[in-house]
């Protein structure tokens, strides 16, 4: 081996070495940092997909929690969605009825076809006075306004029937001059759906 050889050789190795580590770290940390990125982007994403996950979980779970208000028994599917939103509305409004009967055996089909309920404003077999009354006529009147909405068939309130016949501006209970107070409904705010 030459001198030049003894010099040269080493110092190339060393340049090619250096080199070498130069582009290893380079490409190591290159591919270290990308990799790092990657994985950062990819677990940040995948920590995102969870975190929808979860605001789904606890959205679907609050849904679950906050069920439907059932509907009153034996009501139909119009009845039902008739009295959630009489219901809402009426709560709002400060105007809700005291108690409430749908389903129930009478001579006429509303009511055993669970297409009718009674809202009542006061006591039954009282004639309603005062915020009773107020409170009634404001049931009667959301009624009368949502009656095509909510597919009503009819509304009585205080000797009144409020349906087609009549154009909704209301007509004369038959056989109510004497003021019955149930029969003629002094004390509840009657209301039917179709079919
Ligand atoms: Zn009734």
């Amino acid at each position: 081996m030459s001198t030049f050889t003894k010099r040269i050789l080493p110092l190339a190795l060393g340049v090619a070495l250096v080199g070498g580590l130069i582009a290893g770290v380079a490409g190591t940390s290159f591919a270290q940092g990308d990799s790092t990125a990657l994985s950062a982007s990819h677990s940040e994403s995948v920590a995102d997909l969870t975190a929808d996950a979860e605001t789904d979980r606890i959205a679907a779970e609050a849904l679950a929690a906050a069920k439907p208000v059932p509907c009153p028994a034996r009501t139909t599917a119009k009845m039902c969605t008739l009295y959630r939103a009489a219901l809402t509305a009426s709560t709002a409004g400060k105007y809700k009825w005291d108690s409430i009967g749908c389903y129930r055996q009478d001579r006429l089909p509303y009511h055993p076809e669970g297409r009718a309920c009674d809202l009542v404003y006061g006591t039954i077999g009282r004639r309603a006075a005062g915020d009773n009354l107020s409170d009634g006529t404001a049931m009667k009147n959301w009624l009368v306004k949502n009656h095509t909405k909510y597919k009503i068939d009819h509304i009585i309130w205080r000797g009144v029937i409020y349906s087609p016949n009549g154009n909704w501006k209301g007509h004369p209970q038959p056989n109510c001059n004497s003021g019955k107070i149930t029969e003629c409904h002094y004390d509840h705010v009657h209301v039917a759906v179709v079919r």
